[in-house]
């Protein structure tokens, strides 16, 4: 098994940058988890540097994974194995079959892709880990997203880094937002705020797809896991904000409106957004901040990468 140079230690602080004052009454800044150097960055390289030590320390040979190739995750964890010289196995739904950049990336990478129904995953992904034990290989499952502990771990680090950035900025943010899909980084992010003490700010989840009901349960659920016996007496429901108002109808779904905002952010910052996750997130943000009447904040939007879509909508995907 071969190093990757970067996860071999913490991860460098990623930017916090100051956007224009283009956002009616609120300052705004960003947190450009977009720019971690690895595989184009974004939240699921913060969750792989998490994963890696986990794989460096016990002997494996196979990565395994859940979700869809041309997914975000995929890409980083196929790019991980090759970049430690272990196999990569993916198991991904049939249903969705789009080659996107992000598809190309992980074939690049040499990951073995096998897909099944919807329906099948579970049982595929118990056959697989089984045949691969047989053949005396040590296979690891991280979960669809990078869901657990390692990947909650992950935005609990980022959190303290924050926190960190705030003292030596000398200021604070009122609110954060960021999107949240499987919920991993949200629940970092709660832990982390839970753990500080401080209750003061909120953090706010834009859901990408899932209702209020199930996403929020999924995040609870986690961060429940992540603080395991001190949850009774850490947890507040408060803290835990999962907004379904700016889901478009669901994965995927964007408007014309999401697509102005990327362009303004893109002409004005010149920061990329895609319409999946970060610019409909953030364009999420700017509804819920004229809706809740929220004025003369400052505001961390987490930028959580998505680079290859952004490349996508470009060549019309
Ligand atoms: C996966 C992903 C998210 C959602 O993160 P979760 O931890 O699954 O909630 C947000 N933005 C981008 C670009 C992603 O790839």
């Amino acid at each position: 098994m071969r190093e990757i140079a970067l996860f071999e230690r913490e991860l460098d602080e990623t930017p916090i940058q100051a956007l224009s004052d283009s956002y009616d009454d609120n300052r705004i800044f960003m947190k450009r988890d977009d720019l971690i150097p690895f595989s184009f960055g974004g939240n699921k390289a913060r969750k792989a540097a998490e994963f890696y030590k986990e794989i460096k320390n016990a002997d494996i040979d196979v990565v395994m994974t859940y979700g869809s190739n041309s997914s975000n995750h995929c890409r980083i964890v196929a790019n991980m194995a090759a970049g430690m010289g272990i196999s990569c196995h993916i198991i991904s739904p049939e249903e969705h079959r789009e080659v996107l950049n992000n598809t190309k990336l992980v074939a690049d990478f040499g990951a073995s892709v096998e897909t099944c129904p919807v329906d099948k995953v579970s049982e595929t992904i118990e056959h697989r880990k089984e045949a691969y034990r047989n053949e005396g290989r040590n296979p690891y499952f991280i979960t669809g997203g990078g869901h657990g502990n390692p990947g909650t771990e992950s935005y609990v680090k980022a959190y303290r880094e924050i926190e960190r950035q705030e003292k030596r900025g000398g200021l604070y943010f009122d609110y954060i937002f960021h999107a949240s899909g499987t919920g991993a980084t949200q629940a970092g992010l709660v832990c982390g705020q839970l753990l500080s003490g401080d209750m003061k700010r909120k953090i706010v989840g834009i859901s990408i797809a899932r209702d209020r009901e199930r996403g929020g349960n999924v995040v609870k659920d986690s961060i429940r896991e992540y603080l395991a016996e001190t949850f009774e007496k850490l947890y507040r429901e408060e803290a835990l904000i999962f907004d379904d108002s700016y889901r478009l109808g669901g994965y995927g779904n964007y408007t014309e409106e999401v697509e102005k905002t990327i362009d303004f952010v893109m002409q004005r910052e010149g920061i990329p957004m895609d319409t999946t996750y970060v610019g409909k997130a953030f364009h999420g943000m700017l509804g819920f901040l004229r809706e809740h009447q929220i004025q003369g904040k400052r505001i961390l939007f987490v930028h959580t990468g998505g680079a290859p879509l952004y490349f996508d909508r470009l060549t019309g995907k």
